[in-house]
């Protein structure tokens, strides 16, 4: 059966990605093993993990002054790692956009980090992304959330501010942000760049210190081990690999990115211009990667849930916290998977809007 997948993370990856694993599966390049059961010690391995760095550098056009960790735990983990090992002030600015910068907050503030908010769109429900200024006191760092997965939200460009630290996980190259004035960028790879057990981190080389840190928290260990202080998750970088080799051969990310645009305006559009369904985000604060939408009535929006799912497109209920629906449209969504979504929607519209 096919289906169209709208889930938020783990998300849907490339069909010639999956294809690619198939094939691959029984024995990995003619090694008579899969990947699955090789050692991370082996050169199999070694040439998966520093064929990734590689691919992601050319995607990002890192230069040499970035390092590109491969580690386990999520984003989550990060929330409490990343100012462990370079908030050297133990004092922080963050930009409210919702439950993941929440998260961040929350996860620091255990780890003994004071945590400025110095910009919030709280007071509108978080349906925006909030004007933020250069702060006036001094911060080692400032942490935003590129894309707000469950509210829809997402920087358009990012702000001009001297050391940000960046929540991407769930628009990760899909966008093409100017990355000058970043000092950390990190995500799970779980929406955007492959499958669950994957954490991204790439850190300006000039951070990454020595700290008394517990060897899997510290950075700099990690680091000279490239990423392999102990097992990593052989089959989740495997399989990122083939989505960075995917995406480059398509045109990389400004490519993706024009993708990304044609999907994202083919529903908004339609939301637009329904009298059924709306979606409650300021304009130039939309999430390419995330739409969130409702019809304001719980029932009705079971019904489309449930509707929609017999129509093959699944996984388009919203999150819990805000209920409604929410169509991501990751990298990996094909046009066609946004035209169906609308196909639908208008469908559902007629049918349903006398009825109200
Ligand atoms: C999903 C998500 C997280 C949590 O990621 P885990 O890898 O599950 O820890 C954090 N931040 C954002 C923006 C997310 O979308």
């Amino acid at each position: 059966m096919s289906v169209y997948n709208f889930a938020a993370g783990p998300a849907m990856l490339p069909t010639s990605v999956i294809n690619q694993i198939k094939r691959d599966l029984p024995s990995f390049n003619d090694s008579g093993m899969s990947v699955m059961e090789i050692s991370h010690r082996s050169d199999l391995f070694e040439n998966i993990i520093n064929g990734a760095k590689t691919n992601l550098r050319d995607l990002l056009n890192l230069t040499d002054d970035y390092e590109i960790l491969f580690l386990q735990g999520g984003a989550t983990t990060q929330f409490a790692t990343i100012p462990l090992n370079i908030a050297k002030t133990k004092h922080i600015g963050l930009v409210d956009t919702g439950h993941w910068a929440i998260r961040a907050q929350e996860e620091a503030k255990k780890a003994g980090i004071t945590v400025d908010t110095i910009a919030s769109s709280k007071d509108n429900q978080y349906h925006n992304i909030p004007k933020i200024s250069q702060p006036q006191q001094s911060l080692d760092y400032i942490h935003l959330t590129t894309n707000n997965t469950i509210e829809g939200t997402a920087y358009d460009q990012l702000p001009d501010l001297k050391h940000l630290v960046l929540d991407v996980s769930s628009n990760f190259l899909a966008q093409d942000y100017r990355l000058e004035n970043v000092d950390l960028i990190y995500g799970g790879a779980q929406k955007n760049l492959g499958i669950a057990g994957l954490t991204i981190v790439i850190i300006r080389k000039d951070l990454i210190v020595d700290t008394d840190l517990p060897s899997m928290w510290n950075y700099k260990i990690l680091a000279k081990k490239n990423s392999m202080l102990n097992t990593p998750p052989v089959f989740a970088i495997y399989a990122a690999d083939l989505v960075l080799k995917w995406l480059k051969d398509l045109g990389g990310v400004p490519e993706i990115e024009n993708r990304n645009r044609q999907k994202s305006s083919l529903v908004y559009d339609f939301l637009d211009n329904s009298k059924l369904f709306n979606n409650t985000v300021e304009k130039k604060s939309r999430s390419l990667t995330n739409l969130v939408f409702s019809t304001g009535d719980p029932k009705l929006d079971k019904k489309f849930i449930e509707k929609a799912q017999e129509n093959n497109l699944v996984n388009l209920k919203g999150h819990r916290l805000v209920g409604g629906m929410r169509a991501s449209l990751y990298n990996a969504m094909p046009y066609e998977g946004a035209e169906a979504l609308v196909d639908f929607l208008e469908k559902f519209e007629s049918e349903n809007r006398r009825i109200r």
